[in-house]
């Protein structure tokens, strides 16, 4: 029997190897590399002094499926209001882990505020931030010592927008030695990568253990950050973390995170990301965690909801009949997830596919667990539904969408969860 030309198409070819960091809070512990799976965070643009504010925010991100939550620590009051904040999260019920992102005053928020620094799960630490000349040394180890004080992981978060100088200057008279330099940008990069790699190994000479260090070389240029990340993977073994800065607004900041991300993923280098999304004004911050998970969850490296396969509608459609009942539909799976993870395990497994008409709709039907095949212009008012492969009844008149949700509902029911399972 001759093999198939074709690898079979279930993800990665092979992960990179790296340590294993854990990132705990209570019960609730979250694994970073070491062949754990990619783990989706998010960041917060409340301000953390307004304690209520940035609960309610952080509830809503790890409603979405964020599974760990970074907020900004930047002035006394933010760092006070930190406690308050877990404590507000405690009471609702919500205990992903947070994380603290410091910038040049981190070693006195850390050292003047215990209760932040022990309500904290993780820190990020900017080396490019902790401070200047004889001072850069000295802060950066009193953050490494309250990590290691209060047990925490850290991720060492390199940005090309705040890379330290004294370091950028000194790869820049290396290059002025070579016989033959380098051009800028590979001055850069390596630069980057320098700065994530010393800064490691500089804190576990003060005694924090590596697997409590994950790293991150971010930079917001796609093809800039597929070349950091791939020789930052190849030269250490610690977790990283994936993300593209400053991606932008709207379909620009989804299209360059998820070309830049997917790359690399594929590549099985990265452990856990995040998407910097621009909300617009007034808009979800959820945006930047759904992203994320379909990121993830297309690649098919994770599942995390249901999937709705739609067709994008042409010149056989000429109403918004089944974009409306696609819409509907996604929104009710996801609005479902945060109960339904819990009751029917494997349900995020799920497809169901909308389409517009006859041309592909029975087809991709079949192929989904649930498909309805809406009417095309011209075509009789009628919506056969598929399930499993075999069309078990039509749906007509005004109430296709309710209908077509409770055969959905009633599909995750009979099919998924404890029923299943005794
Ligand atoms: S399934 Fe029908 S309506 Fe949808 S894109 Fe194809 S031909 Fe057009």
């Amino acid at each position: 029997m001759s093999s198939s030309p074709f690898p079979i198409a279930s993800g990665p070819l092979g992960r990179r190897q790296s340590r294993r960091a854990v990132i705990r809070y209570g019960e609730r512990e979250v694994a970073v590399g070491g062949g754990a799976p990619v783990m989706v965070q998010s960041m917060t643009n409340t301000d953390t002094a307004d304690a209520i504010g940035t609960a309610i925010q952080i509830k809503d991100l790890a409603r979405a499926g964020s599974e760990v939550v970074r907020i900004t620590v930047n002035s006394p009051e933010a760092a006070a209001a930190v406690p308050a904040i877990r404590e507000q999260l405690d009471r609702m019920g919500v205990d992903v882990p947070l994380v603290g992102d410091f910038h040049y005053n981190g070693h006195t928020l850390l050292n003047d505020y215990p209760d932040c620094a022990k309500a904290l799960s993780k820190y990020r630490i900017n080396p490019g931030n902790v401070g200047k000349g004889a001072k850069r040394d000295s802060q950066f180890a009193q953050m490494i010592e309250a990590a290691c004080r209060y047990d925490k992981p850290v991720r060492i978060g390199v940005n090309w927008g705040s890379l330290d100088q004294a370091l950028l200057a000194r790869i820049m008279d290396e290059n002025a030695g070579r016989a033959e330099p380098w051009p800028a940008q590979a001055v850069m990069y390596e630069a980057l990568v320098t700065s994530a790699i010393e800064n490691a190994q500089r804190a576990e000479e003060l005694g924090l253990a590596g697997d409590r260090i994950i790293l991150s070389c971010k930079v917001s240029g796609v093809q800039d950050l597929i070349a950091v990340y791939r020789e930052l993977a190849r030269r250490c073994d610690y977790p990283l973390h994936l993300g593209l800065t400053e991606a932008g607004m709207g379909s620009k900041g989804i299209v360059a995170s998820t070309a830049a991300l997917s790359v690399l993923l594929q590549e099985g280098i990265g452990d856990t990301i995040r998407i910097s999304l621009t909300p617009e004004p007034g808009g979800d911050r959820t945006r930047e965690v759904i992203v994320g998970q379909e990121i993830l969850q297309t690649m098919g490296l994770r599942k995390f909801t249901p999937m709705v396969i739609a067709c994008p509608g042409c010149g056989r459609t000429t109403s918004t009949v089944f974009q409306d009942l696609a819409d509907k539909i996604q929104t009710y799976l996801r609005e479902q997830m945060p109960q339904w993870k819990g009751v029917y395990p494997g349900v995020e497994s799920m497809n169901v596919a909308v389409m517009g008409c006859i041309v592909n709709g029975p087809g991709e039907s079949k192929h989904a667990n649930i498909g309805i095949s809406l009417p095309g212009t011209g075509e009789s008012p009628a919506a056969p539904v598929f399930i499993d492969g075999e069309k078990r009844m039509t749906l007509r008149g005004e109430r296709i969408a309710e209908e077509f949700q409770t055969i959905v509902l009633d599909y995750v029911q009979t099919h998924y969860g404890k029923q299943t399972a005794v």
